[in-house]
């Protein structure tokens, strides 16, 4: 099949114009290393945004995919297949659930999450059931609902109407909780760190206060674990580490390593909510999507992978802190595992975009987590070449942009 030549020009004429992409073309990717369109090669810090955690390309990934596409591609759910069942029970197996709904994305399985918590809060409670209180700053995906109950108003500026009975209150001030949560609450959303919010992790204690006032008030506690979850703090689950059961858990990103997939988890009570024909997906739990995760799953649920995240991150941590002994840019470096972020001195607060740009001139691929902090969510697994190569050409990029 003849394909076109295209260039990055082409994205301003053809595309939506609701994101503006770097200005380059990456045609190829290995491991935390990739190239684009001319040829030049890239360290990637961002790990397709907390996606690739086994890198790109990953061998044993690549063959699952392959294997599966000689086998069976779609059904619909009038079907159930075998690598959706086996996904389901090893992420049972692995976690407090009993129960997985799969889904296409992170947004999606949020939805399934939030109008799963409304309808236990009906079936047990009755009508009045139906608030769900978030945190500021937190972010759950871009569909109506989950913009709504994401903490950043800038997502749903625009497209009021939103859905009613959503409120924002405070991340790590549990009393900015405890003044909001009521009878009418049927649940507390949050990520065990924010990500998009600019990687700020729970302090100690919060989720376990936050778990005891869910209780007191019979609200589900559900965990967004979409950016956070699938190794990457080091644990498979960032509730493990916190001590906090959750009564549903959502997953996605890290969980395809690249292939769309996501999935909620609950308990048998909880799920018992969600009858036949109450919600569903045309590609949710498809055999491509599941016997990648499934392969990711494994990969990624030893102490291969697991073990080890802590001491890249005590890496990628100490030569940021050895930049900024040079440069002094940075007012903190935090996170966990291998979800970091440098928020940058006062004096540069909102120039984050510029930095990610310098970076990507050096041959490096950063994130930020809104206009002051620079985010690093690299695959799991990368090297520690490629660490401190792409810390040189972070440095360098500093370096041009505190000399311009
Ligand atoms: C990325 C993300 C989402 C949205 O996931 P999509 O796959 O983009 O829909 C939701 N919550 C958190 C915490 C995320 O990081």
């Amino acid at each position: 099949m003849h394909k076109e030549p295209v260039t990055r020009a082409l994205f301003d004429q053809v595309m939506v114009p609701n994101y503006n992409p770097q200005q380059m073309v990456p045609v190829r990717g290995r491991g935390s290393r990739v190239w684009d369109q001319a040829g030049n090669e890239y360290v990637d810090f961002t790990g397709g945004i907390a996606v690739t955690a086994l890198g790109h390309n990953h061998p044993a990934v690549v063959d699952a995919l392959k294997t599966q596409a000689d086998e069976l591609w779609h059904l619909s759910n009038i079907f159930t297949n075998e690598p959706a069942l086996r996904l389901a029970k090893k992420l049972t197996d692995i976690t407090f659930a009993d129960k997985v709904f799969f889904s296409n994305s992170g947004a999606e399985a949020n939805e399934a999450a939030f109008k799963l918590a409304r309808k236990y809060g009906h079936d047990h409670f009755g009508d009045d059931k139906y608030e769900i209180i978030s945190f500021k700053q937190s972010f759950h995906g871009r569909t109506l609902f989950t913009v709504t109950v994401g903490g950043q108003p800038k997502y749903r500026e625009g497209f009021e109407p939103v859905p009613a009975g959503v409120s924002h209150v405070e991340y790590n001030n549990i009393d900015s909780l405890k003044a909001a949560i009521s009878d009418k609450t049927c649940a507390v959303v949050m990520e065990p760190i924010l990500g998009e919010g600019g990687v700020i992790p729970a302090a100690p204690g919060f989720a376990q206060a936050v778990r005891e006032l869910c209780d007191q008030y019979n609200a589900l506690l559900i965990f967004d674990e979409i950016q956070t979850g699938v190794g990457r703090t080091g644990a498979f689950y960032e509730y493990m580490n916190l001590g906090v059961t959750p009564d549903i858990l959502t997953t996605a990103k890290a969980l395809g390593n690249g292939f769309p997939i996501g999935a909620m988890l609950t308990t048998d009570k909880v799920a018992a909510s969600f009858v036949f024909g109450t919600h569903g997906s045309t590609y949710g739990g498809n055999p491509l999507g599941c016997a990648v995760a499934e392969t990711v799953v494994d990969l990624i649920n030893s102490p291969d992978v697991l073990g080890q995240v802590e001491a890249k991150s005590a890496l990628f941590k100490s030569e940021l802190e050895a930049i900024n002994a040079k440069h002094h840019i940075f007012k903190e470096v935090r996170g966990k595992g291998l979800l970091l972020g440098a928020e940058l001195i006062e004096e540069w607060h909102g120039k984050g975009q510029q930095f990610l740009a310098a970076a990507r001139e050096e041959g490096l691929m950063i994130l930020v987590a809104g206009p002051n902090v620079l985010r690093m969510a690299p695959s799991l697994i990368i090297p520690d070449d490629d660490v401190k190569a792409g810390m040189a050409a972070l440095e360098r990029a500093i370096s041009k942009v505190l000399a311009a």
